[in-house]
């Protein structure tokens, strides 16, 4: 497999794909440019090597439809303010005239495709879409790092067209360097620090870090089936019933791997899902009956910082509350603040999934931390050991 710094693109035509999936504002201009600028490494070398960009990405969720509030031409004038480059848009790609038009261009053109989820065919990963995809250029590079995890048309199975003349882009050899970093080369202590709204969605990664790290703190709407399962009582907040069993088995797991498992040990309450609702505090296993658990407590807060700050590798994944509202963002603001103060006495820290890295970004901690990955869903899988599609089709 080649590196892409390794690689000649002059006289290239090159297709990246990229994740453009960044919300827009309801003017349709872009409110959060982060992942634009994520690309911008790889788009700038290819073009300054001489190749032809050809960019696709995906952005929400059309199924299959279009939709112009879902349009890749939302993107092109940020695109090209950040790149300082023209950007030409393509709708109908798949037509001839879209080849004649790239083919011929001049050297260093930036093109960049309608959404390819505007086509069923991307998700369902049709071989034949790969196939009419990969005739608009002669090379393939996957930045992409947010949908490595899918096996979808054009971030998997367009590689397979592409034997000897596809690689990763930048973005996506730091983001597997980082995770490569945490995986095989951690400092000890090793702390991860899971929440978030449901166990369902992390079960499977918190089971394979209980291999990797010694400290597991687990906060957020899950820790709450967590307290149930021990028999607390956590009236309203949010629990997952059919998952109660499992808490319980990945409680008895930690020990049995020698990981110290830390749980919330007090709660901040509310008496609807609302900012301005009833608050009181709580032991977090006797929570208020018509009440429901939205933050971690004090107590919980110090516990969990005194891990952190003894900590020399930590992951990040999943906010301890309800972080979008003020009176519940306490504790992942604290968390963030911990971990940033490890980080600056040493410890190497990981900051992934879109909800925590949204509260890095609100609580104003995006320098104080190591790397911040782009890809919730691929750090998890990544991190749970699994064969990614969009790593197996550049490695094969
Ligand atoms: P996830 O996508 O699973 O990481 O969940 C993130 C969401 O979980 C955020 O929008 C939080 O507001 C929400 N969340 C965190 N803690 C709680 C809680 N105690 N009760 C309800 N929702 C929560």
């Amino acid at each position: 497999m080649k590196n892409i710094s390794d690689v000649n693109f002059k006289h290239k035509i090159v297709l990246i794909r990229v994740d453009f999936n960044v919300p827009l504002n309801n003017d349709l201009t872009v409110a959060d440019n982060s992942r634009i600028i994520g690309a911008l490494d790889t788009i700038s070398y290819i073009i300054r090597s001489g190749g032809k960009a050809v960019i696709l990405s995906h952005l929400g969720r059309p199924n299959g439809k279009y939709r112009l509030n879902l349009s890749l031409i939302n993107i092109v004038t940020e695109l090209s303010k950040l790149l300082r480059h023209k950007v030409v848009f393509i709708q109908n790609y798949l037509e001839e005239s879209a080849v004649k038009k790239i083919n011929d261009s001049k050297a260093s053109s930036v093109f960049l495709l309608e959404n390819m989820r505007f086509n069923k065919k991307e998700k369902l990963g049709c071989e034949n879409f790969a196939k009419n995809l990969a005739r608009l250029g002669d090379w393939y590079v996957n930045d992409a790092f947010g949908t490595l995890h899918r096996d979808h048309a054009s971030t998997s199975k367009i590689a397979s067209f592409f034997i000897n003349k596809r690689c990763f882009g930048f973005l996506v050899e730091k983001e597997l360097s980082a995770l490569n970093n945490v995986l095989k080369e951690a400092n000890h202590p090793f702390t991860a620090i899971i929440g978030g709204a449901k166990i369902s969605s992390k079960i499977d990664v918190i089971r394979s870090l209980y291999s990797i790290v010694d400290n597991l703190i687990i906060g957020g709407g899950m820790a709450y089936s967590f307290i149930k399962a021990l028999g607390g009582e956590v009236s309203n907040s949010l629990v997952e019933e059919e998952k109660l069993g499992l808490a319980k088995e990945l409680i008895t797991e930690a020990a049995n791997k020698n990981v110290t498992l830390l749980l919330p040990v007090d709660s901040v309450n509310g008496s609807e899902f609302s900012n301005d609702c009833i608050i009181n505090k709580s032991e977090i296993d006797n929570i208020p009956k018509k009440f429901a658990g939205f933050d971690i407590g004090e107590k919980t807060i110090q516990m969990f910082c005194t891990t952190i700050l003894k900590s020399k590798t930590i992951i990040w994944n999943g906010p301890m509350g309800v972080f979008e509202m003020s009176n519940f963002e306490n504790g992942t603001k604290k968390i963030g603040l911990a971990i940033a103060e490890a980080t600056k006495k040493g410890a190497y820290s990981l900051v992934g999934g879109g909800d925590s890295v949204a509260a890095i970004k609100k609580f104003k901690l995006t320098g104080g931390v190591s790397y911040i990955s782009t890809g919730g869903g691929a750090m998890l899988e990544y991190l749970e050991g699994k064969k990614l599609p969009g790593i197996c089709a550049i490695e094969d």
